[in-house]
């Protein structure tokens, strides 16, 4: 059966209000900041309305799209970034959730212009790898789908520079849970500068 046209169901809105509500908790997004998105099995996008509270969504801020950006069900503008994630779901068709987020530690990795490179976590090299870096493109704008989009083909997380990170997954929680990775070891990879700079794994372990 198809979902265009129709509101999402009761689970999904349970599900965007608890990922944003933990968004929200963890400090990984402030004030209005993020955006969330689902694909439904028929190919529409679920995705949270421009200037939403992450941590205190309303049902009527989740609205329903078609990959073109079409509006299929809501009446509320999409958020700013929809342009990102529908480049993303028409780059990666394994991927059904992307979460943008503006993450403190990974974000001063992108502001300072670093990728997120340093092979010095096994946890990070069984989740995510290298996590590459986005060169700068104005927040909202069909190039910043396009820079990310030749990224996310061989990554599940992007830093976006001067700007945040973005992180997919094949579900809402799993591409969460990868924002919560990806903040995680940039705070402790900080901490390792502050201690002489963090020594990678040999490239044997990391095998
Ligand atoms: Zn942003």
């Amino acid at each position: 059966m198809t979902t265009s046209g129709l509101p999402p169901s009761a689970e999904m809105l349970a599900l965007f209000r608890e990922v944003g509500s933990r968004l929200d908790r963890r400090g990984l997004i402030a004030s209005n900041d993020g955006n969330l998105s689902v694909r439904e099995a028929d190919d529409t996008i679920l995705v949270t309305a421009s200037g939403s509270r992450k941590g205190y969504l309303r049902d009527e801020e989740v609205i329903r799209v078609d990959l073109d950006g079409c509006l299929c069900h809501g009446t509320l503008r999409p958020s700013s970034e929809v342009a990102m994630h529908l480049a993303i779901y028409r780059q990666r068709w394994d991927v059904c959730a992307v979460v943008h987020a503006h993450p403190p530690a990974a974000t001063a990795f992108a502001v300072a212009r670093f990728p997120l490179d340093h092979l010095a976590l096994p946890e990070l090299v069984l989740s995510l790898g290298k996590i590459p870096l986005a060169p700068f493109v104005r927040p909202g704008t069909e190039r910043l789908g396009e820079q990310v989009a030749a990224l996310i083909g061989t990554h599940d997380a992007v830093l976006l520079a001067n700007h945040g990170a973005v992180t997919v997954g094949p579900d809402l929680e799993e591409a969460y849970f990868r924002m919560e990775r990806l903040e995680h070891a940039a705070r402790i990879l900080i901490e390792a500068r502050h201690l002489g700079g963090p020594h990678c794994l040999d490239p044997s372990d990391v095998e």
